[in-house]
């Protein structure tokens, strides 16, 4: 069955935000949710959360998908909480705020690896898809256009550099007070790309039907600016085209 038998033909509209680290993926959907005043939800701070509960339980990548896969996968059950904040999601972990802590570079090492699991990806995809279908909004993370949502109005895979990646990374890590170097993000970004890129279950792709988006030469207001108007286009084309049928009958 498809996801779109299973929506309701009034389901809010949804964008999907795919690419890899660093592309630019969370300014853009904040900023992009407020701007249309729509709902925002980071699907990486819910793989960074259970990252973080297997972390404190003593888990070290490399995992193991037979023996590590059902355990990692139950840690994440009725302990998890989301909010979208202003400048980003917020999460709790047994109602402790951890927004902050899961953005560690051990998180999202972490966070990398239990997403390569498929126990994991199975318990909260379908919460992802609960969330988008209450309200629509701006989704991202890096199968929604494939795999959550292939449905989605409008899907987009925002990507840059690798270089411009990094320096990105790397400053707002300097920013937040930690000791790195620039070396340091290009390695953990070049590896973390690789395993996002190639685990068998819901790997990092271009979803069929995105608009492909390089921003190493865009700002931020300027991507806002050119997904806001191909999702308002779109939405339009979609009311133009519903009346007509109401028109018909
Ligand atoms: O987007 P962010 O970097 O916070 O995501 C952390 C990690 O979670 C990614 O490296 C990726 O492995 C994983 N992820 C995923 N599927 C998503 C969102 C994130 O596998 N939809």
């Amino acid at each position: 069955m498809k996801l779109s038998d299973t929506l309701p033909s009034n389901a809010a509209p949804i964008i999907a935000i795919d690419g890899p680290a660093g592309a630019g993926k969370s300014s853009v959907a904040v900023r992009l949710a407020g701007t249309l005043a729509i709902p925002y939800l980071d699907t990486g701070a819910m793989y960074r959360a259970v990252g973080l509960m297997a972390y404190r339980e003593g888990w070290r990548p490399p995992l193991d998908p037979a023996s590590d896969g059902p355990a990692v996968a139950s840690l994440s059950e009725g302990r998890l909480r989301l909010e979208p904040g202003a400048e980003r999601m917020q999460v709790w972990v047994d109602e402790v705020e951890v927004t902050d802590e899961i953005r560690s570079p051990e998180c999202s090492e972490m966070a990398s690896a239990v997403s390569a699991l498929s126990e994991v990806r199975r318990a909260l995809v379908p919460e992802q898809r609960r969330m988008g279908l209450l309200k629509g909004g701006v989704m991202e993370g890096r199968d929604i256009g494939s795999v959550v949502f292939p449905d989605a109005l409008l899907k987009v895979f925002l990507t840059a550099s690798a270089q411009t990646r990094a320096k990105r990374r790397y400053e707002e890590l300097v920013a937040r007070g930690l000791d790195v170097t620039l070396e340091e993000v290009l390695k953990d970004q070049a590896e973390r790309d690789l395993r996002d890129s190639s685990r068998a279950d819901s790997p990092l792709q271009v979803a069929s039907g995105a608009v492909v988006v390089d921003t190493s030469a865009l700002s931020l207001d300027q991507v806002v600016e050119r997904l806001a108007g191909l999702f308002l286009d779109l939405r339009e084309a979609g009311l133009s085209a519903a009346s007509t049928d109401v028109k018909k009958k």
